[in-house]
């Protein structure tokens, strides 16, 4: 064991002082990274902003959401104990469901102790002389680290365009990434959402039923499939956990970590066939309508026979003609922005107290002392909702003033996008990691198994250090390049890239349009990974200083 790892068990307390590593972040990645940290016997002290653990979990409490990936899967697979006794009470986990979930890792783990929250993570600067990060936060702490590891989450900054006059609104503002924990009542209030996307297609139903008049600001339509949320039963789950193991290993082997790839074209098959099929799904409800068919990703053909799918099924439940007509989206092939998974979306739109605002025919002007002023007309409100997303991917790393050799920005870095390799390491940045960072399946796939491969990958790294008496490592520039070259061609090979979204940075303006998660899948993902491991991790450059 190499003298920069202690082999005892360290609290972490130590805040001004040194330790082994620094996580940033304490949501799914940041706990499960302290849990292995600890396990190598290193001292680890976690940093999160927030006055608890759950991260994205615990700053979204808009009403509505809930998990658009199944409880079942979208949970830790590394404690077969836990698996076993944790009990999931519908098929898509509610927040609060799911913020307790997170508490009782930690709680059960004894993970807490190792963490100060409500502390942010200001910046991060390579000493190179010592080989040690020099971590600082908002609330004094100066500390020194070997490993500098941001488990910050690829959803966590989040996003408030700049609308002229925000600051004269006399009525109430609310962010989704930031609602008030006692809620918020809009029984007998005009409320405008601005924003359909994931987080707007969960809300807008809830907020619908409460306010005395909705107006929904939307700009680009989602495509919604039904959740089909339910209860789940006891059968289901005792055979989900007869066979946890099993089935876990197969989700690591999956495009998704989720659904099995479908092995038919919707090209290949006739249209009452095709019909049936998409029927089916949609009548199951949730983000597998995606996995239909093999192609629907990946010609366009395929992907226009899901969007008319999905048009005629939204003409059928909205009553008002003109209304179906706007939550009809032309301009960008279904999946190239996330699937939304919805209840009771479009029958929304049916009720006498919702309405649409088209934002991209009669764009939001400003917000005035009384509402939203458009283009074509004001909207009086009471309160405002911004579902207006993220800083996706990079966000939360930039937040941070992370540098790297010769005091090198990585925002400098990353001017024009986010380079590094695997998602995991960045060149120039020794002994820095990035649990699920852009370049890695992440948001395009299960992210909590995508977080589990992430570190597990390294820990094993920081392990085969302690063996050869390592205690610097960093990725070269030129697997870096290779890397960045591969995740485009793969995306490129794809239609997803083809949207103005979040994936690509397109909803921050000045963000370089560069397509961020890696859409090859997580089981060659987890191949290429496994190889570079095997290979004596040839990509990168070792040393003892
Ligand atoms: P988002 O997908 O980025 O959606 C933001 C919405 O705000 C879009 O409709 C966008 O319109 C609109 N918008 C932004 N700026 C605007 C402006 N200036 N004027 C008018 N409209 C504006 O963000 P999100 O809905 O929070 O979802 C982000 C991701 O979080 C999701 O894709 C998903 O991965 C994750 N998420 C998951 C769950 C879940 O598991 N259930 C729930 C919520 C979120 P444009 O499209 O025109 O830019």
């Amino acid at each position: 064991m190499s003298e920069h790892f202690s082999s005892t068990l360290h609290t972490g307390s130590d805040h001004s002082g040194q330790v082994d590593a620094v996580v940033v972040g304490a949501g799914f990645a940041g706990l499960y990274m302290l849990y292995k940290l600890r396990l190598l016997g290193l001292r680890v002290q976690v940093f999160e902003a927030n006055a608890d653990v759950g991260g994205t979990w615990y700053a979204n409490r808009y009403p509505g959401l809930r998990c658009d990936a199944e409880s079942v899967e979208y949970s830790y697979s590394w404690s077969e104990d836990l698996q076993q006794d944790w009990c999931w009470s519908e098929r898509f986990a509610t927040q609060p469901e799911i913020l307790s979930y997170i508490r009782h890792v930690a709680e059960r783990f004894d993970l807490r102790r190792h963490i100060q929250f409500d502390t942010r993570v200001s910046s991060a600067v390579f000493d190179e002389a010592r080989g040690l990060w020099q971590v600082r936060t908002d609330q004094g702490n100066a500390i020194s680290a070997r490993y500098f590891i941001m488990a910050s989450g690829c959803l966590s900054s989040a996003r408030l365009p700049s609308f002229e006059g925000l600051e004269t609104f006399e009525g109430d503002c609310y962010h989704t990434v930031d609602w008030p924990k006692a809620g918020v009542d809009f029984r007998g209030k005009r409320v405008g959402i601005i924003g359909t996307g994931s987080t707007g297609v969960q809300l807008i139903p809830v907020a619908a039923q409460q306010a005395e008049h909705l107006y929904v600001f939307q700009r680009t339509p989602a495509y919604v499939v039904p959740a089909r949320n339910a209860p789940l039963e006891a059968d289901y789950v005792s055979r989900i956990k007869n066979d946890y193991v099993a089935i876990r290993a197969v989700a690591r082997q999956q495009g998704l970590g989720l659904y099995p790839r479908p092995t038919e074209s919707a090209v290949e098959v006739s249209p009452e066939t095709r019909e049936q099929t998409f029927e089916r799904q949609w009548s199951v409800g949730g983000p597998q309508f995606m996995f239909t068919y093999k192609d629907m990703l990946t010609n366009k053909e395929a992907n226009q026979y899901a969007v008319d799918f999905l048009h005629r099924k939204i003409r059928s439940i909205v009553t008002r003609p003109e209304v179906a007509d706007e939550l009809c989206s032309h301009d960008y092939p279904v999946g190239a922005k996330r699937i939304c998974v919805g209840t009771d979306y479009y029958e929304t739109y049916n009720r006498d107290n919702v309405s649409l605002v088209n934002v991209r025919k009669s764009p939001i002007e400003r917000i005035v002392p009384k509402g939203i002023r458009t283009r074509d007309g004001d909207y009086a409100l009471d309160a405002i909702v911004f579902a207006t997303g993220y800083d996706a991917m990079t966000g939360a790393l930039l937040d941070v003033d992370i540098r790297g050799l010769g005091g090198r920005r990585l925002a400098d870095k990353w001017a024009a996008g986010p380079q590094n390799y695997l998602g995991v390491s960045v060149s120039e940045f020794p002994n820095f990691f990035m649990i699920t960072g852009p370049g890695s399946p992440s948001v395009f796939s299960n992210v909590v198994l995508s977080i589990e491969q992430h570190v597990d990958w390294v820990s094993d790294c920081l392990q085969y250090m302690q063996e050869k008496g390592w205690s610097r490592v960093a990725v070269k520039e030129q697997a870096v390049l290779d890397w960045v070259e591969h995740v485009n061609q793969v995306a490129n090979s794809t239609l997803i890239p083809q949207a103005n979204s979040w994936y690509v940075g397109a909803n921050i303006p000045g963000k370089p349009r560069v397509f961020m998660p890696y859409v090859g899948g997580v089981g060659p993902f987890r191949k290429k990974c496994d190889a570079e491991a095997e290979s004596g991790y040839a990509s990168f450059e070792f040393s003892a200083v």
